[in-house]
């Protein structure tokens, strides 16, 4: 009796665990779910006050790429992404100068993209994918969430959710510890199969997501380092790309039309790539300053053999 008594205790944790593992796999579900859940030290607004001072940290270490076109463009996509997400932060994504293919996330919903992830993408899919990455760490509280597991463990530091991260360099100029880039690949594993969610929802194609890992993984074997250092600790390996064909596979009922690029996408990468190219002023006679460099050698696209 005390037997069977027993085994319907466990019976019923499991049908709980099953339901509970399989509302976070349903995109039907995104919304009403909680996928923030677990042991976090920090309040929301605590979240939010830290999230707000690194973002401050970030801004004045790291070149911001000014174009409000492109900050427009981005930051529409990303809010369409967030509207089908279980994102309850306000997101706000600002684009770095760099060239590295990278986004990353700070607590509190700060997403940043770096110019040479746009410049890397294909399609609107493609750069939707990594974004829609970057927004199930910020739905699921990873920073915060691994901070306090990590200060269970012992460490003080903050991890930063990254993708790859430009950041490595801000961590070279100290402004950032290195200690508080490492992240679980449970977190990436699960950022990865809500953002994957998201993209579905909002209605992209989430194959999307495999090419942009594939096109990842094959520059980083190219050029070993090109994707960011950080790679090493999250690397986009063939095991990586397998899962997430395989998420597509189980989680995602298909449908027979996505969305997969737009011209508003082909004129701003365009825009992107032209920006990079010094603009010739004809009606100014030029001016050569010795000390500068020249401008190809400063502006050369570094990814061009990646280009189709
Ligand atoms: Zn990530």
């Amino acid at each position: 009796m005390r037997f069977r008594a027993l085994s319907l205790v466990f019976v019923c944790a499991a049908m709980a665990f099953a339901q509970k593992t399989d509302k976070k796999k349903d995109p039907a579900e995104i919304g009403n779910r909680k996928v923030a859940t677990g042991p976090n030290f920090f309040s929301v607004e605590k979240e939010l006050a830290l999230g707000q001072q690194l973002a401050l940290e970030v801004e004045k270490q790291a070149k911001l790429y000014s174009d409000p076109i492109l900050t427009e463009y981005v930051n529409r996509l990303a809010q369409n992404l967030v509207r089908h997400s279980d994102v309850t932060f306000p997101v706000t994504v600002k684009i770095l100068d760099a060239d590295q293919p990278n986004a990353f996330t700070l607590p509190g919903g700060h997403v940043f993209v770096a110019t040479g992830l746009i410049r890397l993408s294909e399609s609107e899919a493609e750069l939707a994918s990594v974004i829609a990455h970057e927004l199930g760490h910020v739905a699921a509280r990873h920073a915060t969430r691994e901070a306090t597991r990590e200060r269970i463990a012992g460490a003080t530091s903050i991890p930063l959710v990254l993708l790859g991260g430009p950041i490595a360099s801000l961590a070279a100029r100290q402004a950032i510890p290195l200690g508080f880039l490492k992240f679980s690949r449970v977190a990436e594993n699960e950022a990865d199969m809500l953002g994957l969610q998201y993209l579905y929802d909002t209605g992209y194609d989430p194959s999307a997501a495999v090419d942009i890992f594939e096109r990842m993984e094959a520059l980083e074997r190219k050029r070993p380092g090109a994707v960011g250092q950080l790679f090493k600790t999250h690397p986009m390996t063939s095991d990586r790309i397998a899962k997430t064909q395989k998420n597509i596979d189980q989680m995602l009922p298909a449908r027979s039309e996505y969305i997969v690029n737009t011209s508003e996408y082909e004129d701003i990468r365009k825009r992107l790539v032209s920006r990079r190219e010094k603009p010739k002023d004809e009606k100014r006679p030029t001016l050569i300053r010795p000390s500068e460099p020249p401008a190809n050698e400063s502006f050369r696209p570094e990814k061009d053999e990646l280009r189709p």
